[in-house]
C-alpha cells in the first residue's frame, strides 16, 4: 500500500482546513519562486521524467504534450484545465476542486509558465457549484497574496487565472468541445487536426490537461520526476486516485500507486465486494466508457494502462465501478447506453444514429425480445461506430457493449431463449 508520506493529495477527504493558510502548512506555494526559476526546459524534462500520463482518461505523456506548444509564437498561449468531470462513476476531481484547490491553482500557474501562457482558464462542470465557490475563493486568496497576476509568487511571469462554468453538457469534456464552448460556442467537437497546441482556445497554442494532472505538478516539480516514477510499473508510472463505487462495503476516492492490483484496491481501501469477493460478478475498471470485467480476471489484473489494454479494457478515469451477483449485467449496461445516446452531440451519423440504435437493441436484449443473430449484428453496428467520428464519444458508447458480449453473451443468448420459449408456450 502506498504509504501516507508518498501522497500527493493530503487533504482528499477535506480533514484539514482548505485555505491558502492551510495548504501552505501542507507544503504548497513553498518554493514557488525558485521552481519557476529551473526555467522552462528544465520543468518540461522534469514532466517527462516523471513518467506522467494525462488522468483524465486518454493517457497521453503530460511531458511530451507540454513540449508541443511553440517556444515563440507571436499569439497569446493558453492553459486550459479541464475540470468538467462527467463520466459516470468519477469523482476524483470533484474532491481536489474542493478540498485541495491550492493544488490546482499553483499547479496551473507552473504548468503556465512551462508551456508559455501567462493566461489558464479552468472549464469547470457547471453541477460542480460548490466547488466552483472554492476554487474561486483559493483563486481570490492567491490574488491577494501576490501568487498570481502579475510578477506571479515574484517569480517575474505574469499569471491569470479564471473560471469558466459550463452548462452540463458531457461531450464539453472532449477537449475540443471544451474549447469551443469555452469560446461561447457550441459544446461540439472539432476535427483535428489542427490540434490545440497549434490551434486551440481562440486559434492560438493552447494545451488541455486534466485537473488531476495539473494539480500533481508541484509536488512531481518539489520532489523530481524521478521521485514520481518510482511507483508503478514500467510506462505507468506515478500515483493516482481511483473511485471505487457500486457494490462494495466502503465506497471512496484513494491515492494509489498505479499498478496496484484491482482485487487489493477493492479489499484493502473500499472494505472488498458486498457479500465477499465470490459474489463479484464483474467490474467496470475505469468509469462508464471502459469494457466490463469479468471475475476470473479482476483476480489478477493489475490497475494500469497497459495491464488493462491487454485484456481489451481501459484504464479510463479510474473510477472502479464493483457489481457483485445481485445486478442485472443486461440492464445496466443496456443503461449505459442510454446515457451515451443522449450525450451525443449529433455531429456524426455513426454516433447520432448508432449510440440510438445500440441503445433500442440493447433494451430489446433486456427482455430477450431479440434473436441470437441479433447479437451479431450488434456487435457489427458497434465495429462501423467504432473510429469513425469525430471523436471517442462513439467509440465509447460501442466498447460497453463489446465488453458485455465478449464475456457475458450466453447470459444475452439465456434471455432470448427463454423469452422465445415462454412465447411458445
Ligand atoms: Fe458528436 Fe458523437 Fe461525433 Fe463525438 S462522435 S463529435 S459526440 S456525434
Amino acid at each position: 500500500m502506498l504509504q501516507d508520506k508518498d501522497r500527493i493529495f493530503t487533504n482528499l477527504y477535506g480533514w484539514d482546513g482548505t485555505d491558502l493558510k492551510s495548504s501552505q502548512k501542507r507544503g504548497d506555494w513553498s518554493n514557488t519562486k525558485k521552481l519557476i526559476g529551473k526555467g522552462r526546459e528544465w520543468m518540461i524534462e522534469e514532466m517527462k521524467a516523471s513518467g506522467m500520463r494525462g488522468r483524465g482518461g486518454a493517457g497521453f505523456p503530460t511531458g511530451l504534450k507540454w513540449s508541443f506548444m511553440p517556444k515563440d509564437s507571436g499569439k497569446p498561449q493558453y492553459l486550459v484545465v479541464n475540470a468538467d468531470e462527467s463520466e459516470p462513476g468519477t469523482c476524483k476531481d470533484r474532491d481536489i476542486l474542493r478540498y485541495e484547490p491550492h493544488k490546482l491553482v499553483e499547479g496551473c500557474l507552473l504548468a503556465g509558465f512551462a508551456i508559455g501562457a501567462n493566461t489558464g482558464y479552468i472549464y469547470i462542470r457547471g453541477e460542480f457549484y460548490n466547488e466552483a465557490v472554492a476554487l474561486q475563493k483559493a483563486i481570490d486568496e492567491a490574488y491577494d497574496a501576490g501568487l498570481l497576476g502579475k510578477n506571479a509568487a515574484k517569480s517575474g511571469w505574469d499569471f491569470d487565472l479564471y473560471i469558466h462554468r459550463g452548462a452540463g453538457a458531457y461531450i464539453c469534456g472532449e477537449e475540443s468541445a471544451l474549447l469551443n464552448s469555452l469560446e461561447g460556442k457550441k459544446g461540439m467537437p472539432r476535427n483535428k487536426p489542427p490540434f490545440p497546441a497549434m490551434a486551440g482556445l481562440y486559434a492560438c497554442p493552447t494545451t488541455v490537461n486534466n485537473v488531476e494532472t495539473i494539480a500533481a505538478v508541484p509536488d512531481i516539480m518539489r520532489r523530481g520526476g524521478n521521485w514520481f516514477s518510482s511507483f508503478g510499473n514500467e510506462n505507468n508510472r506515478g500515483t493516482k486516485l481511483f473511485c471505487i463505487s457500486g457494490h462494495v462495503n466502503r465506497p471512496c476516492n484513494v491515492e494509489e500507486s498505479l499498478s496496484i492490483p484491482l482485487r487489493d484496491l477493492i479489499e484493502k481501501h473500499a472494505g472488498g465486494v458486498r457479500g465477499g469477493w465470490d459474489n463479484l460478478l464483474a467490474v467496470l475498471p475505469g468509469g462508464s466508457s471502459t469494457p466490463v470485467l469479468p471475475r476470473h480476471i479482476c483476480d489478477t489484473v493489475l490497475m494500469d494502462f497497459d495491464s488493462l489494454k491487454a485484456v481489451q479494457s481501459s484504464l479510463g478515469t479510474a473510477a472502479v465501478i464493483v457489481m457483485d451477483k445481485s445486478t442485472d449485467i443486461v440492464q445496466a449496461i443496456t443503461r449505459l447506453s442510454q446515457f451515451y445516446w443522449h450525450e451525443s452531440c449529433g455531429q456524426c451519423t455513426p454516433c447520432r444514429e448508432g449510440t440510438g440504435w445500440i441503445w433500442r437493441m440493447m433494451k430489446q436484449m433486456t427482455t430477450g425480445e431479440a434473436s441470437i443473430k441479433d447479437i451479431d449484428m450488434l456487435l457489427d453496428v458497434c465495429g462501423q461506430m467504432e473510429g469513425n467520428s469525430i471523436c471517442a464519444h462513439a467509440d465509447a458508447a460501442a466498447w460497453p457493449i463489446q465488453g458485455l458480449m465478449r464475456h457475458f453473451r450466453d447470459e444475452v443468448e439465456r434471455r432470448i431463449i427463454e423469452y422465445r420459449k415462454t412465447q411458445a408456450a
